[in-house]
């Protein structure tokens, strides 16, 4: 006896262009999904395709596993006034992202197996794409004693952080590495030396004298950046620097790379696209350095305004100088920095809506970090779509040893399409996340998804979306 599902019986993608950097498959063909997996790809798919089968046409689209965001702050538990499972995979989904790796600084911490089952159980329940959750490194994120990494380990953790905060203790550093190499397990850091950057709320530089704020020096990063070479080389284990922001940190990454040090990393859309003048206001930014953005992006959004101090362009770590920017693109260029991510934060407007020092850092991004990554890196010509498609896909999924970012026969149907020259505006308005806090608002991008599929069930379309509307 069948029993029935919420899946479709069988879904036939036919005429997109099938982009898989992990088999090196770049080409027009069709692809069958049925019972929840890649079923045939190519010529064997519209033959296999029962008569049954929903047929999408997808000409002129991309099609491509589904993209894997592993730094999302989903706020679960006890921050669900800024974003919740069911809020934060939905704005995944819009931004065609079928599985997202959910951060620990929660309240309480993601650090025991409690947790972790907690999230499981509710992302099932109420989420639509898939959750993988991180651990914290430390206790309560304190810093100060080990979390039980074998337990968070066995409850299902992808990888261990304590993002948001940064262990400062060197030897607590290097036993929390010793034991996730034991498990197999990447040890994701938020690189920032707190003596160095004590409270520092921008980039120090030239903007935050003008400005008036207390600066963040690169330096701070690049410190526990070189730290990390530094125990990664030591112990064995597989350490990821997260979202990174200044040049120091790639020019350190990139000759541990060449050594063979097991390091990786990742960046986010805002760091290789807005700098640290645009805390002084769109006026000041566009004059400068948003002269040297894709001329696409520069020429589509110059008149797009905001004030000085707007906290919507505060974050940690910094938005930093033109020089950082342009190394975080060349190390993006060049595979030094293999991921990409949004970073995704956040934040009611009350907490956004305050001075410039009091405001939380972070910003949400899952909505616009494919459209941003697309016109900062491939359609400026930077690297190859395909280059892009494996920083969202297969690079994650090695690095968490996810079964999941290719579209291997008989994979899960994790697949996503997308338009990469659909231009249009993130408004406000339309975001499926529970909180506002974008300096991307009003701007005019390009490249979108069209349809999410999780698990060969379809989550999202825009085209839904516009009939909804
Ligand atoms: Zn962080």
């Amino acid at each position: 006896m069948r029993v029935s599902s919420p899946r479709m019986a069988a879904l036939l993608l036919t005429g997109g262009r099938v982009v898989d950097p992990a088999n090196r498959l770049d080409a027009k063909m069709d692809v069958l999904i049925s019972e929840g997996k890649i079923t045939a790809i190519g010529d064997d798919a519209a033959k296999k395709a029962p008569r049954s089968a929903e047929r999408m046409a997808v000409n002129g689209l991309v099609v491509c596993p589904g993209l894997i965001d592993l730094h999302v702050h989903l706020r679960e538990p006890g921050q669900t006034s800024k974003e919740t499972l069911a809020t934060g995979t939905a704005a995944a989904a819009r931004g065609g992202f079928t599985s997202v790796v959910c951060m620990p600084n929660t309240s309480p911490a993601i650090d025991n197996a409690g947790t972790v089952a907690l999230i499981h159980e509710r992302a099932a329940q109420q989420g639509i794409v898939n959750v993988f959750v991180a651990g914290a490194i430390s206790k309560n994120i304190a810093g100060e004693e080990l979390a039980p990494i074998g337990g968070l380990k066995r409850a299902g953790v992808v990888a261990i952080t304590d993002d948001g905060h940064c262990v400062q203790n060197n030897d607590l550093m290097r036993r929390a590495c010793e034991y996730a190499k034991m498990f197999n397990l990447p040890v994701m850091d938020h690189c920032q030396d707190y003596s160095l950057v004590t409270d520092g709320v921008m980039h120090e530089g030239y903007w935050s004298t003008v400005l008036g704020l207390r600066g963040w020096p690169a330096a701070g990063e690049e410190v526990i950046v070189a730290r990390n070479i530094l125990l990664a080389e030591l112990t064995g284990a597989k350490v990821h620097c997260q979202h990174l922001s200044a040049a120091g940190s790639v020019a350190l990454l990139r000759a541990a790379k060449k050594r063979g040090v097991p390091i990786s990393s990742e960046a986010c859309p805002h760091h290789f696209t807005l700098t640290d003048a645009a805390v002084g206001g769109s006026e000041k930014f566009w004059a400068t350095d948003g002269k040297t953005l894709n001329p696409q992006l520069s020429t589509l959004n110059v008149s797009r305004e905001w004030p000085k101090y707007d906290t919507n362009f505060k974050m940690n770590p910094p938005l930093r100088s033109a020089r950082d920017r342009e190394a975080i693109l060349e190390g993006l260029a060049d595979g030094t920095i293999e991921i990409l991510c949004s970073d995704h934060a956040p934040h009611c407007d009350y907490e956004k809506e305050v001075e410039f020092d009091y405001a939380p850092f972070g910003i949400t991004g899952l909505e616009t970090e494919l459209a941003l990554s697309l016109m900062q890196l491939v359609h400026a010509k930077r690297i190859s779509l395909p280059d892009l498609i494996a920083k969202f896909t297969v690079n994650p999924a090695r690095l968490l040893s996810l079964n999941k970012g290719t579209l291997n026969a008989g994979a899960d149907a994790d697949v996503t399409v997308f338009d990469p020259d659909a231009e249009w505006v993130f408004e406000r308005a339309a975001t499926a996340s529970k909180s506002a806090n974008s300096p991307f608002y009003g701007w005019k991008l390009k490249g979108r998804a069209v349809a999410t599929i999780v698990g060969g069930k379809i989550v999202w379309t825009e085209k839904a979306e516009a009939v909804a509307a």
